[in-house]
């Protein structure tokens, strides 16, 4: 808990309204649907915040690090708060929801970068570069995830990693309130020359800043950041039906495929790894058993429950990894994939069948018909 004094003192910062210490809030910020990392004993509440406080602004922000720093108070800051680890591990830490700074500054398209705040989620980023024929990394976790939290704080890594690394290596540059309450702009940004790269002048700060892995918001706080883009050459705008929550692609877009690749051994299948990396040509890729449900074959958790209940997925085997190939064009699209059968045909890999918008019902006669095909296709019994 916070006392009077020092909720009027935060509220002095941020305005009454962007303040909260009502239990009802803080349980409501404590609560995670996975916070199993930071719970022993697997429970899903983490600690509640002292107090909840959503600045707008660096300026507030540096004003709370400040005010902390005379009190005993800390302060955890998180972007979306999607992920448990943005929670207070202790009492008397202040949540600083960085929700209201939401702005996507920049979109550089000639130079390929972008500039946002916290609280721009993948998607957000993504939908606009689509329009420019651009591209950003977005890790596995989904389109919901903070692209500043990402780059700077958190893991890094997703399916789309073949074409565009891992979030760490996209970063150019930070705002970064250190947690002295001073401002810190690294690279090119802070020289006043443009945000083009995240080290420099002198010895780069990325190490310290982000390391592989990310500090957790253990370092302050990042308050703005600029990201690497890459070229998109899928169309601008999907055709999907359903409704929110739940849509689905209606078809794939031209010059683009989603396969589901089988291989006899776990050799095989890395061998196919490095050969598919060092040709170049998966936009891509991702490893999952349960490959049905990673193509979006089924929109709920009975027919999850029903395919892994049929054993399907047991007898294809354990080696099997998605990818995705676009092209730039046609041309382009017909060389990806004729170097991809290659490398399956030197690897022993073999394309399963892929049974598009199944529907909720009366799935077990396309599964059995699948398995059918299965069987004729691959290499080794199953
Ligand atoms: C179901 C699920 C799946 C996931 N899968 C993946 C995955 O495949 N790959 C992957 O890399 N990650 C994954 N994550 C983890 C996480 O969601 C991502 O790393 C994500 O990119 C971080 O963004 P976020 O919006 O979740 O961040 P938040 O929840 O907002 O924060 C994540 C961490 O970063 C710190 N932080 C956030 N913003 C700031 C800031 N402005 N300044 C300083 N520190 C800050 C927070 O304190 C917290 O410790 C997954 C999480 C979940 C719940």
């Amino acid at each position: 808990m916070i006392s009077d004094q020092e909720k009027k003192a935060l509220e002095d910062i941020v305005g009454e309204r962007w303040v909260s210490a009502d239990p009802c809030t803080l349980d409501a910020y404590s609560f995670y649907m996975n916070p199993e990392a930071l719970n022993k004993e697997g429970g899903r509440f983490t600690p509640r915040p002292a107090a909840v406080v959503l600045p707008a602004t660096t300026r507030e922000v540096q004003e709370i690090v400040r005010f902390c720093n005379r009190t005993d108070l800390m302060v955890k800051p998180f972007s979306t708060g999607f992920c448990a680890m943005g929670s207070p591990s202790r009492d008397r830490v202040i949540t600083l929801d960085l929700k209201r700074m939401n702005r996507i500054i920049e979109i550089d398209v000639r130079n390929q970068i972008a500039v946002v705040e916290p609280y721009v989620r993948a998607i957000d980023l993504q939908t606009r570069l689509f329009k420019h024929g651009l591209n950003c990394h977005v890790v596995s976790a989904g389109g919901h995830h903070s692209v500043l939290a990402s780059a700077t704080s958190a893991w890094g890594t997703g399916v789309n990693g073949p074409t565009m690394g891992y979030s760490g290596r996209n970063l150019l540059g930070v705002e970064w309130v250190l947690p002295t309450g001073e401002v810190l702009t690294l690279g090119s940004a802070g020289n006043g020359a443009g945000w083009f790269t995240a080290d420099g002048p002198g010895p780069s700060l990325r190490g310290i800043l982000r390391g592989y892995q990310g500090a957790f918001g253990g370092l302050g706080v990042f308050t703005k950041c600029a990201l690497k883009l890459y070229r998109w050459d899928g169309p601008a705008e999907f055709e999907v039906e359903g409704c929110s929550p739940s849509y689905s692609l209606k078809e794939v877009p031209p010059r683009m495929a989603l396969n589901a690749i089988a291989f006899p051994s776990s050799q095989a299948m890395r061998d196919a790894g490095y050969k598919l990396g060092e040709a170049d040509i998966e936009y891509a890729q991702f490893r999952t058993p349960m490959f049905f449900v990673a193509l979006g074959m089924s929109r709920n958790n009975r027919t999850l429950k029903q395919i892994l209940e049929s054993g399907v997925v047991q007898r294809i085997g354990r080696f099997v990894v998605n990818n995705a190939v676009i092209g730039y064009s046609d041309r382009e699209f017909k060389w990806k994939m004729r170097v991809l059968r290659q490398i399956l045909a030197e690897t022993g890999g073999v394309m399963l069948p892929v049974v598009a918008g199944l529907s909720t019902v009366n799935i077990m006669g396309p599964i059995r018909r699948l398995m059918k095909r299965v069987r004729a296709l691959l290499p080794v019994k199953v």
